[in-house]
């Protein structure tokens, strides 16, 4: 009988975002990827979401390293943070790593880690992980599907995919190699994108996105170019730059990601724009309208990013103006189009043409559509499914779609975060659950807790009131000290607003004289005696929910 093989869902199973999963064989564990996550509109403050490392730390010495798919955020962006708590071996290709160093470094972990590059095709043995590389074609290059042979058979995890037939680099997905694994070895369980399961039929080639760009250009000759993407997308900005240095224009690139993805891109020969192509911001004043082109961060309406700050009129190294067009080569991940929308309306507001993927077709998503998942699962043909990487919704229908493409139901399996799965010779079984809360990072605090976010929701939808009692207690004696003080901000105004507080304030004292008469001396009790009276009386008299704080000073502890 072979040992069983435990896979642990971290995240990434019902939202996009902080994808982590962990494959524990021998007493050992290899995880596949560690991303964040972005917050949306309700985290109010919050900059990041990990994934829950609990788990981890509790098996940190079992821990081997990191399998990471590809560059993006949500793939490597958490590794640092988990540098903090344990060493890892980081497993990747060339450019995932050089993207990954840049964050691990931002954490000052580069000591802590180890790196392990990998190629098209390589399969290597890292403890008792078995694992080869699959090249995929996605939204960066160099992404990789996993397969893990293990003594349960072969777990291919797919990566972040699509199947694009024609790729900037003519690296295609690998589905001869992959077809060769499902015939000769079998695919004991499968784990695949789900993001884009609910829309229907085939992505639009990487390459098309180029043509119509190009289109794009060249009807806005003469005019100053703006065009914004994801500083990972190198072939993205490839194509950017080819279109506008065929039309006569350099390229200046704005933004920290994007300098340093360019530079790094440049550097390993994934990205060929000429030395007299390329200019720095500080100088783009001395180009021409016609004559230059701005590539930015901050697609996704990055509030500190350059393109948000040019739609404020906050960027110091240019100034948005009538005739200029701002391409948004992109489209808002979820949780974002809030912010997409007030870039595009400030962009507007101040002159710019506006082009996005609602006006033409400058963006192609890096995700299969159900028709590349179903060409995917006929040739993986897999024992077992799992679909990963998506919100709920996505996971349910790509589950839907598999049992369509002839796994039988009973072999699709929908997990989500925290949840984890046991393969053994009598198949594949739900396993313990572990810790997969959101863990909220702001500023350097690492774990600020959903509580905290509770209070943030209160405050920023209903102020604060606060009331501030002082007492004297003598011996059998207790009296206030003064009056009660109420403080409220953002909660009432003007004489409206005088009155309440005056009204606020008695009632308070008359509680409060009433309790201490009835012998109350203990600040606990107090204090709830003041919450309860000022609670009701904020509710009976303005409808409206603020947090409530009271504060009792000279009580008994
Ligand atoms: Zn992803
Ligand atoms: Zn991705």
């Amino acid at each position: 009988m072979a040992q069983p093989v435990r896979v642990v869902f971290l995240g990434g199973l019902g939202e996009i975002g902080r994808n982590c999963a962990a494959i524990d064989i021998d007493g050992r564990i290899m995880l596949i990827d560690c991303g964040l996550m972005f917050p949306d509109n309700d985290m109010a403050g919050i900059d990041l979401v990990l994934p829950d490392f609990t788990w981890l730390r509790e098996n940190a010495h079992r821990v081997d390293g990191v399998v990471a798919t590809h560059g993006h955020e949500d793939h490597i962006g958490a590794i640092g943070w988990l540098l903090d708590e344990m060493p890892l071996k980081v497993i990747g290709s060339p450019l995932t790593i050089g993207l990954a160093k840049n964050r691990i470094e931002e954490r000052g972990h580069l000591k802590k880690a180890s790196f392990i590059e990998v190629s098209d095709g390589d399969r290597i043995q890292v403890g008792p992980f078995d694992m080869e590389f699959f090249p995929v074609t996605h939204s960066v290059p160099h992404g990789y599907a996993t397969a893990f042979h293990t003594p349960q058979g072969v777990i291919l995890h797919s990566g972040d995919f699509k199947l694009d037939m024609t790729p900037v680099d003519g690296r295609l997905t690998d589905l001869a190699g992959i077809g060769h694994l499902a015939t000769d070895d079998g695919i004991r369980l499968f784990l695949c994108d789900s993001t884009n399961a609910q829309s229907e039929g085939f992505s639009d080639s990487e390459t098309s996105i180029g043509q119509n760009l190009e289109d794009v250009v060249r009807a806005r000759a003469g005019r100053r170019l703006i065009v914004a993407c994801f500083a990972s997308h190198i072939h993205r900005v490839q194509q950017i730059a080819n279109a506008v240095i065929a039309e006569g224009r350099t390229v200046v690139t704005m933004g920290r990601s994007m300098n340093k993805n360019v530079a790094l891109a440049r550097q390993m020969g994934l990205l060929d724009i000429p030395d007299n192509k390329l200019a720095k911001i500080e100088d783009v004043d001395r180009f021409d309208d016609g004559d230059v082109c701005i590539i930015s961060t901050g697609s996704q309406g990055e509030p500190m990013a350059a393109l948000a700050r040019m739609s404020t009129g906050d960027n110091k190294f240019l100034q948005i103006k009538d005739g200029d067009c701002v391409i948004l080569s992109s489209h808002p991940i979820p949780g974002n189009e809030h912010s997409v929308n007030a870039v595009i309306e400030g962009l507007l507001r101040r002159g710019a043409e506006v082009v996005d993927s609602t006006t033409h077709r400058v963006h192609a998503t890096g995700h299969a559509k159900s028709e590349e998942l179903k060409v995917m699962h006929s040739i993986v043909k897999p024992e077992w499914f799992i679909p990963v990487h998506g919100e709920y919704r996505h996971l349910v229908e790509h589950a839907r779609l598999a049992t369509r493409v002839g796994t039988p139901p009973e072999r699709v399996v929908v997990c989500s975060d925290g949840d984890s799965v046991v393969l053994s010779d009598k198949g594949l079984k739900r396993g313990e659950s572990v810790p997969a809360e959101y863990v909220y990072v702001h500023g350097t605090v690492g774990d600020l807790g959903e509580g905290v976010l509770d209070e943030r929701r209160t405050l920023g939808t209903g102020g604060l009131v606060s009331a501030i009692v002082s007492l004297r207690i003598e011996g059998p004696h207790a009296s206030l000290v003064g009056i009660p003080e109420i403080v409220s901000r953002g909660w009432v105004s003007g004489d409206e607003g005088d009155q309440i507080h005056k009204d606020a304030v008695r009632s308070v004292t008359d509680a409060v004289e009433d309790a201490l008469a009835k012998g109350v001396r203990t600040r606990s009790d107090l204090e709830k005696l003041v919450r309860r009276t000022l609670g009701r009386f904020v509710s009976n008299r303005t409808r409206l929910r603020p947090a409530i704080v009271p504060v009792v000073l000279g009580a008994h502890e």
